[in-house]
């Protein structure tokens, strides 16, 4: 990444001490910038987040930049890059601690606005909605639904009390707002995901012919 003249006009530094003050996070500016945690990414190999990027527009206060972008999004929190770090950098927890602050700040994607609508109103982000789960359950002599909400609907009521409790509900502005965010989220991304997905079909197509 070069760091032009606008990109350094918006340099603030108030996200470094923001993101340390969780002393959990302190080797944050240990970071010598060698890239093992970008070689080592799932994610990183199907969409455009870099690890190391990431943590070096973090380190230099490009946070608008950063934080209205889809990359902290695309992490799966699978905890590859900080276990390889040499310098011990905590990366996956200070992605997880950069998404709370866009989300304190009104900048949650789309997905995750969706994820947790979902959390507030079934107990569950990823619910058991296809018989084709429980089936595939059963067929390793599981129990058709795990021992969750699914299996104890009445406890979906005390989520929902933990969650406003935590204020969660009011984080995501859930109602109306999430519903029109959504919308717009998914208006504006339409032409984007075209294009997304036909570069997977083209990938998959020269896949295919090796
Ligand atoms: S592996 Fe660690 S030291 Fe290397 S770039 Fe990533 S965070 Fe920085
Ligand atoms: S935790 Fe996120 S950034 Fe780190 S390796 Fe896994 S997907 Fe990549």
């Amino acid at each position: 990444m070069v760091l032009i003249k606008e990109q350094i006009k918006k340099i603030d530094k108030s996200i470094v001490e923001e993101v340390v003050e969780d002393e959990l996070l302190e080797r944050f500016k240990s970071c010598y910038q060698c890239g093992t945690c970008t070689g080592g990414c799932p994610s990183g190999r199907r969409a455009a987040i870099r690890t190391r990027d990431v943590i070096r527009q973090a380190l230099v206060g490009l946070d608008d930049d950063l934080l209205s972008s889809d990359l902290l999004w695309l992490c799966s929190t699978c905890y590859t890059c900080y276990e390889r770090c040499p310098r011990d950098v905590p990366t996956t927890d200070i992605i997880i601690k950069l998404r709370n602050i866009a989300s304190h700040r009104g900048l949650m994607k789309g997905p995750h606005l969706a994820v947790s609508k979902m959390l507030i109103e079934t107990g569950h982000g990823v619910p058991i909605n296809d018989e084709k789960w429980s089936n595939l359950r059963k067929s390793l002599k599981l129990t058709p639904l795990p021992p969750t909400v699914h299996s104890f609907p009445e406890a979906v009521k005390e989520v929902q009390t933990i969650i406003k409790e935590l204020k969660f509900d009011e984080l995501i502005a859930y109602g109306e707002e999430v519903k029109k965010k959504l919308a717009e989220e998914e208006k504006k991304r339409a032409p984007e995901r075209i294009e997304e997905l036909e570069a997977e079909l083209k990938q998959l197509k020269e896949e295919a012919g090796k």
